[in-house]
C-alpha cells in the first residue's frame, strides 16, 4: 500500500515537473516569437528608411531641380523661392548700434548690439525676452504693435551707449519676422496669413513693418524698420558677417528652413524687378520640399494624415525635431501592437507627440552600461517598466534610424544647394561631374537645437554630406554653426540696410 502511494507520488511529481518544463519550453517559444515579430518591425523600418548614397543624389537632383522651378514662376515648385530682397549681407565692415526685435511664437525679443567695424568682434548685445500676453494674439494690429512698441521704446530708452557714433546716426532696427509674407522690398512685406496661435485677423493684406513703424511713430520713437526678415536669413547674415564665403543657411530645430544667396538673373520670376544687384538671398521654405524619391514610410503616411497641416511641409516633417520623436513613437505603438515585448499597450503609446525629440536624443545617446536612460525613458513617459536589456537595445536601435534617415535627407537637401549654385563640384544642375572643376571654399552656416543638441544626428549628417560630395569635394564645404542668427543676424541686416551707409556684398 505504502509503496503504491510513494508511486503515485512520485508519478505526480514528475508529470508536473514535465508539465512546468515544457510551459517553460513553451513559454521561450512564445516569447522568441514575439521577440521575432518586433525584430521584423524594426527590420521593415530600417529597410523603408534606407538612404543609400545613390538614393541621396537622387534627393539632391531632385532639391535643385524643384529650386529651378521655384525661380521659374511663382507656384512652379513645392518650394516657394520667395524673394527676401536682401541684396546686401553684412560684411564685417559695418559700424554702431543697431537694433532687433525677434518675433518668435507667444515671445519675443528685443536686442541691441554694437559693432565696430572689425568683422570677428560684435562688441556686445543686450536682450530682453518679453512674453507677449495671450489676449494680444487675437487683439487688433493695433492694440499688438502699441504693446511691441512700449516694449521698445522702454529698451532703446535704457541706452547704455553714448559713443559718437550712436549719437550721431539715426536708430535702426531689424525684424525677424517668422510668418509668412510676402515681400516687395526688404523693409515691407505683407502677412499672407498667420500661424502658430496669432490669428490677428485685420493684419493679414496689411504691410507688417508699416504697422510697427507707425506704432513707434507713436510712441515717439525714433527708430527706422530697416529691414524684415525670416529668421534663416538672420542665420545667413550672421554667417556672412564672420565669413564672407558664406553661401547659404540652414535652420534644423523644432522646425527646418534654408536660404542661400542666388544670382539675380537666375532669378526668372523677378524680372522685371528693378535691381542693379547681381545676387540676392532666397527663402527656400525648404520644410516643403516633396520628391518621390524620399524615402517614406507608413508611419510617414499616417502622420501626416493626422496633422494640421496634410500635404504641406513633406520634408520638414521627416527631418526636423518637432517630428522625429513622434515617428519613433508610432513605431513603438506598431511593435507593441504586433508584439509583447513591451507588455501591455500603454496609452501612452497613442498619445501624439508625448515622446519629444530630445527624449529620442536622450535614448539613442545612452552610454550607460545597462541603458538606464532608455529604461528611465520608458518608465516615466510611456509607462512601461521593466523593459528587459535587449529590448531597451532595440528602442535604442529605432531612435537610430530615424534619426539617421532625418540627418542624411537634411544633408542631402544642403548638397542640393550647392548644386544649384554649382558649388557641389559638379557642373551645375546641367553638368556632369568634373574633375577638373576648380572647387571655391563656402560655407553653410547652420543653427537650431537638434542639429546644435544632438551629437550623433550632426555626425550622421557630416557623414552623408562627406559620401555625397567625396573627400575631394567636401573638404571645400564648411558647415559653421552660428548663434542667435535671428537676434543678432538680424540687427546685422539692419546694419547692413542702414541708411546711413552704403556697403555692398
Ligand atoms: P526653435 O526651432 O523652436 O526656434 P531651437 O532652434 O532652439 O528653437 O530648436 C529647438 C528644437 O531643437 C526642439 O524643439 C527640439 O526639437 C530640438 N532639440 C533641442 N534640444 C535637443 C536635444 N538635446 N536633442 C535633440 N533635439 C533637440
Ligand atoms: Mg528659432
Amino acid at each position: 500500500m505504502e509503496r503504491k502511494v510513494v508511486v503515485v507520488v512520485a508519478v505526480s511529481v514528475a508529470a508536473v515537473a514535465c508539465g512546468m518544463a515544457a510551459a517553460a519550453v513553451g513559454w521561450r517559444v512564445r516569447k522568441r516569437r514575439e521577440w521575432k515579430k518586433a525584430v521584423r518591425v524594426v527590420r521593415e523600418v530600417e529597410e523603408e528608411c534606407e538612404t543609400s548614397v545613390e538614393r541621396l543624389r537622387q534627393v539632391v537632383d531632385a532639391m535643385a531641380v524643384e529650386m529651378h522651378a521655384g525661380l521659374a514662376s511663382e507656384g512652379g515648385s513645392k518650394l516657394k523661392m520667395l524673394l527676401t530682397h536682401v541684396h546686401n549681407l553684412p560684411n564685417g565692415s559695418e559700424r554702431g548700434t543697431y537694433y532687433a526685435l525677434d518675433l518668435e511664437g507667444t515671445y519675443f525679443r528685443v536686442l541691441r548690439v554694437h559693432l565696430n567695424g572689425q568683422q570677428s568682434a560684435i562688441l556686445e548685445h543686450e536682450v530682453e525676452l518679453q512674453t507677449i500676453p495671450q489676449h494680444l494674439l487675437t487683439s487688433t494690429s493695433k492694440d499688438f504693435f502699441d504693446f511691441i512698441a512700449s516694449s521698445l521704446k522702454e529698451f532703446v530708452e535704457k541706452e547704455g551707449d553714448d559713443s559718437e557714433l550712436s549719437v550721431a546716426r539715426r536708430k535702426e532696427l531689424g525684424f525677424t519676422f517668422s510668418f509668412p509674407i510676402k515681400q516687395i522690398s526688404v523693409c515691407s512685406g505683407i502677412l499672407i496669413t498667420w500661424t502658430k496661435g496669432f490669428s490677428i485677423v485685420d493684419m493679414v493684406g496689411k504691410d507688417v513693418p508699416a504697422c510697427l513703424q507707425e506704432a513707434l511713430v507713436q510712441k515717439g520713437l525714433d527708430l527706422r524698420v530697416a529691414a524684415l526678415v525670416n529668421d534663416t536669413v538672420g542665420t545667413l547674415a550672421l554667417g556672412h558677417y564672420h565669413d564672407a564665403d558664406t553661401v547659404a543657411a540652414i535652420v534644423i530645430g523644432t522646425s527646418t528652413n534654408a536660404c542661400y544667396l542666388e544670382r539675380t538673373d537666375a532669378i526668372i520670376k523677378c524680372q522685371g524687378l528693378l535691381t542693379t544687384s547681381r545676387s540676392m538671398v532666397v527663402n527656400m521654405e525648404w520644410g516643403n520640399f516633396w520628391s518621390s524619391h524620399l524615402p517614406r514610410t507608413s508611419y510617414d503616411i499616417d502622420l501626416n494624415a493626422e496633422s494640421p497641416n496634410p500635404n504641406d511641409q513633406g520634408f520638414e516633417k521627416m527631418i526636423s525635431g518637432m517630428y522625429l520623436g513622434d515617428i519613433v513613437r508610432r513605431i513603438i505603438l506598431k511593435m507593441s501592437l504586433e508584439s509583447d515585448i513591451l507588455g501591455h499597450i500603454s496609452s501612452k503609446f497613442s498619445m501624439p507627440f508625448i515622446l519629444s525629440t530630445p527624449m529620442i536624443a536622450a535614448m539613442h545617446e545612452d552610454d550607460s552600461p545597462n541603458l538606464r536612460e532608455v529604461e528611465r525613458i520608458l518608465k516615466d513617459i510611456l509607462e512601461v517598466p521593466d523593459v528587459p536589456l535587449k529590448v531597451r537595445k532595440l528602442m535604442m536601435k529605432v531612435c537610430g534610424i530615424v534619426t539617421r534617415r532625418a540627418a542624411r535627407l537634411a544633408a542631402a537637401g544642403i548638397v542640393g544647394i550647392l548644386k544649384k549654385i554649382g558649388r557641389d563640384g559638379s557642373g551645375g544642375i546641367t553638368g556632369g561631374r568634373r574633375s577638373d572643376m576648380k572647387m571655391r571654399r563656402t560655407v553653410v552656416a547652420i543653427e537650431g537645437g537638434l542639429y546644435s543638441n544632438y551629437t550623433l544626428f550632426r555626425e550622421y549628417l557630416h557623414e552623408a554630406l562627406h559620401e555625397i560630395l567625396g573627400e575631394d569635394i567636401a573638404k571645400h564645404v564648411i558647415l559653421k554653426v552660428t548663434e542667435d542668427g535671428s537676434g543678432i543676424g538680424t540687427a546685422l541686416l539692419a546694419a547692413s540696410h542702414s541708411s546711413n551707409n552704403v556697403d555692398r556684398i
